[in-house]
């Protein structure tokens, strides 16, 4: 019943957006934090994850970011990241947002991807604000250092920093403007991310929230809940768009 109330809600909307978290690459074997075993049991993401710990000791953070660049590697975009690029080439999603680092809704396919926490494909230096691919980093050295002996860090968000400017408000925008918002895979609570839904809600959107367990998203912002795993909720979702759409 869920199913359908959502997929018409996206049928009958008129801007539509996906708000995503860790929880969508988790089928696609990236753990999210609340996973039991792999990287962040032995990684405690608020310790490791943090600039403060980053700048304290790079070199420790630094074998850390390694072992995830392994991971995302190996990573390939699953059925919930297809799933949104082509609601996005039928003209039924406007944007995802994203708090992941993973890059997966571009391989999908996704266009209009605003990258919440930043991405994982380039450094930067701490120093100059020199931006390298990491294609020319030599990593037989950690921490990798800048031509000018600077520190050279990924270009995402670590705890601690602030979200860059333009992607604040780009996924501003976007939740004032969407009617439909499906929040997918996240907990909800990582700040300010987690205030994206509300600011949707106060505008008059419906929000749909795709995650097989309780959220720390208050209920009374969630109009629709469907608790299920984004691949098959938004697989069974496509289904019925699909058919309506056929008669
Ligand atoms: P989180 O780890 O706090 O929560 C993940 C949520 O996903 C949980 O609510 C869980 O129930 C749900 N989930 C698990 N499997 C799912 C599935 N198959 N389908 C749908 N939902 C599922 O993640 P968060 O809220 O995104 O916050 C953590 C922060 O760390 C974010 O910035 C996040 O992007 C980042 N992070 C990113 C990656 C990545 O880039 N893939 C991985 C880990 C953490």
């Amino acid at each position: 019943m869920s199913i359908e109330e959502a997929a018409r809600a996206i049928l009958k909307s008129k801007r539509s957006v996906a708000l995503t978290g860790a929880g969508i690459s988790v089928e696609s074997g990236i753990p999210d934090f609340r996973s039991p075993g792999g990287l962040w049991s032995k990684y405690d993401p608020l310790e490791y994850g943090h600039i403060g710990s980053f700048r304290a000791n790079p070199e420790k953070v630094w074998k850390m970011l390694l072992e995830i660049d392994e991971l995302l590697e190996k990573a390939r975009p699953n059925k919930a990241h297809e799933v949104l690029a082509i609601l996005e080439q039928k003209g039924l999603l406007d944007a995802v947002i994203t708090q992941n680092i993973d890059n997966l809704h571009q391989r999908a396919g996704s266009q209009n991807v605003i990258e919440y926490h930043g991405h994982n494909r380039t450094l930067r230096c701490e120093t100059c604000g020199r931006i390298y691919p990491k294609s020319d980093i030599d990593f037989s050295r950690i921490p990798p250092l800048c031509e000018c002996g600077g520190l050279l860090r990924p270009e995402f968000v670590f705890f601690g920093e602030a979200i860059p400017t333009r992607e604040r408000h780009s996924a501003e925008t976007a939740a004032m403007d969407c009617d439909v918002m499906l929040v997918i895979g996240t907990s909800g609570s990582v700040a300010p991310a987690n205030y994206l839904p509300h600011i949707a809600k106060h505008h008059g959107a419906t929000i749909i929230e795709i995650n097989p367990s309780e959220t720390e998203l208050p209920k009374n912002v969630l109009d629709i809940i469907i608790r299920e795993k984004a691949g098959s909720a938004l697989e069974k979702i496509l289904e019925f768009i699909e058919t309506e759409t056929e008669k």
